[in-house]
């Protein structure tokens, strides 16, 4: 797979470089060449999803990487059911992995690819979470050799229970609470990326939703779903993807340009800076509102370069996407409505996707809303909202029950460095 710099198309790089290096020059993100489409989709449908994106993966990406078929098998371990939720409409459920949300999809491939493709040379992954990334990304790369994972969060400012899913792994997975914002977290980040020094030191990495692998890895859902529908319901498909920095439904168009027949509805919750582009044509994202759907509350979603990008690549016009954008009040008020309706619980972001796609379905299509996190990783909410005690899924028990290990350490970049210096390839 040969891609470039969509800021810059003389920087050119095959996908092991793309996967290594993250971003581009100037912060460009890197987008391939070229997508040729499958052909024979209709007996891939017919075929497991190990298999299916074995076949996928090995077409999207070319001869790099000869492990291939063996690092999808062990990276794919779980399944993503599709669940009927109502009339003509399914949840693809796609929280049944380890950290019980969709990012260990992406996570769980990119650690094996780039534990692959990395050589002999040790990789520190350095990464600020809000939430659901830093869980799957830890989890993802717990006990692959000669990498480390530094995750950094805010004191006090995510859940308990995410909190659990970092600090409870040990090994080469190392929980950092920083006494302050999810930005000042972020900026430290930033801070150790641009110290050319410190990141060849340490061969740093990001491993964040920016990273082609992670959204390769993510193309082969999109296959499952239509794959677990009865042959007649398989033509006239809508997904509604619920868009935070736009990576998932990055994913879903490449498996359109591959040819999967499907539309795409845009589903946002009030930080709306796409709905808002797509109808009045100008970019003016808002400062960030903290909603519910909290993985969502982006305004500077930073994979819509590669939206735009397929768009041109396919020469598809805006008007053949839906686009909704809903307030919390509307979100609960969804939750409740489906609960009472047919007794499918809705997490708020899944909530977004459902009323999305349920404003726009037609007769004779079929809609599938993609289930991105587990309703039990967002309980208090849910809870609340639905008057319900929902039992903790396995994963989470058993997170709760086992000790934390954590370093606390001030927004202060040197105290950072000193403490990777210390800590990582021991
Ligand atoms: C990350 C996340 C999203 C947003 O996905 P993007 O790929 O960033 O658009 C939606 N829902 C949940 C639960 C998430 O964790």
């Amino acid at each position: 797979m040969k891609l470039y710099n969509l800021k810059d198309d003389s920087e050119q790089v095959s996908f092991a470089q793309a996967v290594v290096q993250g971003i581009g020059r100037g912060q460009g993100l890197f987008f391939p060449h070229a997508i040729e489409p499958l052909e024979n989709i209709e007996e891939l449908l017919r075929l497991p999803l190990v298999p299916r994106s074995q076949r996928i993966l090995r077409h999207l990406i070319g001869d790099e990487i000869p492990q291939l078929e063996s690092l999808i098998e062990d990276a794919f371990n779980f399944p993503c059911p599709l669940v009927k939720a109502a009339e003509n409409v399914y949840a693809l459920e796609l929280f049944h992995g380890p950290t019980l949300a969709f990012k260990d999809f992406g996570a769980r491939f990119m650690a094996r690819v780039l534990g692959a493709v990395k050589g002999e040379r040790h990789v520190t992954v350095l990464t600020a979470t809000s939430g659901d990334t830093g869980a799957a990304v830890a989890a993802a790369f717990k006990d692959q050799p000669n990498i480390d994972v530094v995750v950094l969060y805010p004191q006090g400012k995510i859940s308990p229970l995410q909190a659990k899913l970092i600090n409870t792994l040990g090994g080469n997975i190392h929980a950092v609470e920083i006494a302050g914002i999810f930005d000042q977290c972020q900026d430290l980040v930033k801070q150790a990326f641009d110290d050319t020094a410190f990141r060849n030191q340490v061969g740093l990495n990001s491993a964040n939703s920016i990273n082609i692998s992670r959204l390769l890895a993510q193309v082969s859902y999109y296959f499952e779903a239509v794959a677990q529908l009865p042959e007649h319901s398989r033509d006239r498909v809508i997904f509604s993807v619920p868009c935070g920095n736009f990576g998932n439904i990055t994913a879903g168009l490449i498996a359109k340009t591959l040819g999967l027949k499907a539309r795409f509805v845009i589903a946002c919750n009030v930080n709306d800076t796409v709905p808002r582009y797509l109808k009045s044509g100008s970019w003016e994202p808002h400062q960030t509102v903290a909603t519910l759907s909290n993985a969502m509350d982006i305004s500077r979603p930073n994979n819509w370069p590669r939206v735009e990008a397929l768009c041109r690549m396919n020469k598809w016009p805006w008007s053949d996407f839906a686009c909704n954008s809903m307030t919390d009040e509307e979100t609960a008020r969804t939750m409740v409505q489906l609960y009472k309706q047919s007794g499918y619980v809705l997490e708020p972001h899944a909530a977004i996707a459902y009323q999305s796609l349920s404003n726009v379905l037609k007769e004779g299509e079929t809609g599938i809303f993609l289930g991105t996190a587990h309703p039990a990783k967002f309980k208090q909410d849910v809870d609340r909202i639905l008057g319900i005690d929902l039992p903790l899924p396995d994963a989470l028990a058993q997170a709760v029950k086992k000790d934390s290990e954590v370093v606390r350490l001030e927004v202060n970049y040197a105290a950072l460095t000193d403490y990777i210096l210390k800590t990582v390839g021991q």
